[in-house]
């Protein structure tokens, strides 16, 4: 390429190839430590996917004493939402995801690799076109979209691959007069690589996580510079996982078929290519059918999903390591109390062949532990943070009632105790408080067939005796005095043995209390709800 077709396509004046290197040194760390990124693109609402991918890469670049890093690859700007850059850095904040390098939460950079928005590193694009386009391996193509797609027709009904390749990429051919007249005459053009690549052949490729994978090798002149002077992915990703030093690149497997190209594309820039590891997509059952998790159809692929509903961050992250690691489970049996971050990842026991299953079923047992380790300021807290952004009045509820949420939130909590596994998510807190800020409506088609006459009796004949300062054992023995006194049996088996000798047993009894207590046939420990609600409203609610 003479240096006047140079000049006209690229006529600001830009650094040297190696002016740039210089700037990005190589990494100075431990013999295996990873330097691994998360590079997602702030088109849309954050992806629980790409929490699932930063998890993976932070672990295991932070597992191997290496580096972690954010990177926003905002070269698509008319799919730019606004917003979502700033969404995807606090949602790696909010899971505890620390970031080496990156963006802080004011938008600043921070590390020596950057800029690390890539819009802001066109000049460092052109530079590397240049050379390429310098050294004859890329080339400026005039085609209109309409040609593209012209072309596209043709091959297609013609029955061949489509794409710009071989004898079908029609300016990879133009002499230089042919071009410099374009340039000239202000055409707009792209910058498409010549690929070396022979589709028939065969290129082997070792990914961290699929194995050895036998590709066809890439024959098309796919575009490295868009006509806006950005780059496409391909490009970028060449370019910013070299300079920036990245040694392992996890990333979707949609990218799997581009292998081949980048290969091409970092031998054409002279350099290594990282090593890959590709993570099939977060999948769901639909209809019977698998699927990936859809932005479009499923709300719960958005990460702002789980925030409304009050999920406990800790438990998201729990489940995203199960997910993305079978032994997570067995790890956790054995650990109970360590953090999921201690997790030791290991890419070849990833889930990985056709892709983890999102379930709520799991998610939410996860959620039930990791809620039932949690103290019962802890719930309150988390559960005022959550309602304090979605549902304001019941945070004005909790904040002015500080001391009695934390000790209905404690009922059947901490050490020794079995801790209570119903309160997984914070949008269901109120219901667990609800009743001891409101008397319930008492509602004696519960208790069916007991009678009215029995259960009146019942309540009131344990209304005269309650003290809230009984312990359990005392409490339990008046609910069993209670029976006794109203011909309830007090003895399980003897109730069994004999049904029609009694009214009912000690469990009907308690069923009457609780149902006048709290409205409700299921609750937690009664004694506890009691002593919360002191001995005059326990006598008011057992007013039948
Ligand atoms: N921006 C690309 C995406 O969102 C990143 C792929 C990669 O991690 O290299 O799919």
């Amino acid at each position: 390429m003479t240096p006047e077709i140079l000049d006209l396509l690229f006529p600001n004046k830009l650094p040297s190839v190696d002016e740039i290197l210089a700037k990005y040194p190589p990494r100075q760390l431990p013999e295996g430590a990873r330097v691994m990124r998360v590079a997602p693109s702030p088109t849309g609402k954050m992806h629980v996917g790409t929490l699932y991918q930063a998890l993976l890469a932070e672990r295991a670049a932070h597992q191997s004493g290496g580096v972690f890093y954010l990177r926003l690859e905002d070269t698509d700007q008319k799919r730019e939402l606004a917003g979502a850059a700033e969404l995807i850095i606090s949602s790696l904040a909010r899971y505890g995801i620390k970031l080496d390098e990156g963006i802080d939460a004011n938008g600043n950079d921070k590390g020596n690799y950057g800029p690390y928005t890539q819009s802001q590193r066109k000049e460092i694009y052109q530079v590397f076109a240049k050379s390429l386009a310098e050294k004859g391996l890329a080339y400026p193509c005039f085609c209109s979209a309409e040609d593209i797609e012209m072309r596209r027709k043709i091959q297609t009904k013609q029955g061949l691959r489509p794409g710009y390749y071989g004898s079908h990429a029609k300016c990879r051919n133009l002499t230089d007069d042919e071009v410099l007249s374009n340039l000239k005459a202000g055409k707009p053009w792209v910058l498409r690589f010549k690929a070396p690549g022979k589709y028939e052949n065969q290129i082997v490729v070792k990914d961290l996580m699929k194995g050895n994978l036998s590709l066809p090798e890439n024959d098309m002149d796919i575009v490295i510079l868009k006509s806006d002077g950005l780059p496409t992915y391909h490009f970028a990703h060449a370019v910013d996982d070299h300079l920036m030093g990245t040694t392992v690149v996890s990333r979707g497997d949609e990218w799997l078929s581009s292998l081949p190209l980048h290969i091409q594309l970092f031998v054409a820039l002279g350099w290594k290519p990282p090593k890959y590891a590709h993570l099939a997509p977060i999948q769901k059952i639909d209809d019977g059918n698998r699927r990936k998790l859809s932005k479009r159809l499923d709300p719960e692929a958005s990460i702002t999903y789980f925030w409304e509903h009050g999920y406990p961050e800790e438990a998201q992250v729990e489940y995203l390591l199960n997910l993305l690691n079978a032994s997570f489970e067995d790890w956790r049996r054995a650990n109970p109390t360590l953090p999921a971050f201690d997790f030791p990842m290991n890419f070849s026991k990833i889930s990985n062949t056709a892709g983890a299953l999102f379930d709520f079923v799991k998610l939410h047992s996860i959620a039930r532990e990791v809620v039932a380790r949690m103290s019962a300021e802890q719930v309150y807290e988390a559960t005022l943070k959550w309602a304090k952004e979605y549902k304001t009045e019941y945070a004005t509820l909790l904040e002015s009632n500080r001391e009695k949420c934390i000790a209905i939130f404690n009922i059947e909590r901490g050490i020794g105790a079995k801790s209570r596994k119903d309160l997984f998510k914070w949008e269901d807190a109120e219901h667990e408080t609800e009743f001891f800020f409101n008397r319930p409506t008492y509602d004696e088609s519960l208790l069916a067939p007991m009678t009215h006459e029995d259960i009146q009796k019942v309540a009131a004949d344990f209304a005269t005796i309650y003290d809230s300062a009984d312990d359990n054992q005392a409490w339990f023995a008046k609910v069993k005095q209670v029976a006794e006194q109203n011909g309830f049996a007090t003895d399980m088996k003897a109730y069994k043995a004999d049904p029609s000798g009694f009214k009912g047993s000690v469990a009907d009894v308690a069923k009457i209390l609780r149902v006048a207590i709290t409205g409700r046939t299921q609750s937690p420990d009664l004694c506890s709800i009691m002593k919360i609600l002191g001995k005059e409203e326990v006598a008011e609610r057992l007013k039948i």
